[in-house]
């Protein structure tokens, strides 16, 4: 990207309990570049006036939860992962005034489960959920050899869908429980104790020995990691994925390396999450 962005804002709904702002804003202070991340709480009615109003202020950012997917269909350009994915976390303008869509999360997701194995993902995978998230984890896996994955979604005409488009997939089940059964990975991609404790699968449906990956994050970890790692599972959640994948549209908005000892003090301070 030639010109630097003219804003920077995370798009979603809910957007209040996002960590982006605050470790953005740390990355940016230590960069010298004198942005504030501004997160905006957008109904997708008002997405698309949101995001044509954004576009002529040449601003840049990240889109999250719900609306990654119609994002993809608003943008001018797609790179490859945003069109393997259908889904949009990074966004900027580029030198021609196209808006670009990206997927860091692919990279994020990947990063998170090397670090939770100590080497890529094999075997199969239980995956629940089927939104951009679902998508992003299916992309960084088929990218793998040896995953098959069977998923499960509350929507099963969405991970019909989603099953359809990534071979890798070998089986669309009725139940989590299903899903998780004989699984060595088992990954929530679903919204599932975002805003409170609920979990997406129940321990004791977890098969012995199976590692976790929960993609959302809480204050002090979420309830469905804490109770895993109890019971004796190795078990991860969305922060170490959250963190590269704004490092990695960090890297995309300025074309510098993103300070990531900023972005992890600024989470780790106790009251960030
Ligand atoms: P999305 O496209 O809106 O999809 C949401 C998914 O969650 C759908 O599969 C939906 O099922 C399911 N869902 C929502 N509430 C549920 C519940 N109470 N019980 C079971 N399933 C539920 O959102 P997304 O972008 O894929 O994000 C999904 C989750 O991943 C969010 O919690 C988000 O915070 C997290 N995430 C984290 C990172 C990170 O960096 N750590 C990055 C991306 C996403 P239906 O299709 O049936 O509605």
């Amino acid at each position: 990207m030639s010109e630097r962005p003219g804003r920077l804002v995370l798009l979603g709904h809910p957007v209040a309990h996002s960590l982006s702002p605050r470790f953005q804003n740390a990355a940016l202070q230590r960069a010298g570049i004198p942005l504030t991340y501004e997160a905006l709480d957008v109904l997708a009615p008002d997405l698309p006036g949101a995001v044509r109003l954004l576009a002529e202020d040449r601003a840049a950012g990240n889109v999250t939860i719900p609306h990654k997917e119609a994002m993809a269909e608003l943008c001018d350009v797609r790179t490859t992962l945003a069109e393997r994915t259908g889904a949009v976390n990074t966004f900027w303008v580029d030198e021609a005034r196209k808006l670009v869509g990206d997927n860091t999360d692919v990279d994020g997701v990947a990063l998170l489960l090397t670090e939770l194995l100590g080497a890529p993902a094999s075997g199969p995978v239980a995956l629940l959920g089927a939104g951009g998230a679902a998508a992003a984890v299916l992309a960084a896996l088929e990218r793998w050899p040896g995953c098959t994955v069977t998923l499960y979604n509350r929507s099963h005409t969405r991970s019909a869908r989603l099953a359809e488009r990534f071979p890798i997939v070998t089986r669309c089940v009725e139940s989590a429980e299903e899903a998780a059964r004989d699984a060595t990975l088992v990954i929530n991609a679903t919204a599932a104790g975002l805003e409170d404790d609920e979990l997406p699968l129940p321990i004791e449906s977890l098969p012995f020995g199976a590692a976790i990956a929960d993609l959302v994050y809480r204050r002090g970890e979420t309830a469905w990691v804490r109770a895993a790692r109890a019971c004796g599972h190795r078990a991860v959640d969305g922060l170490p994925m959250l963190i590269e994948q704004g490092a990695l549209a960090f890297e995309r908005w300025f074309g510098v390396p993103a300070p990531r000892d900023a972005m992890w003090d600024a989470v780790l301070v106790p009251d960030a999450r």
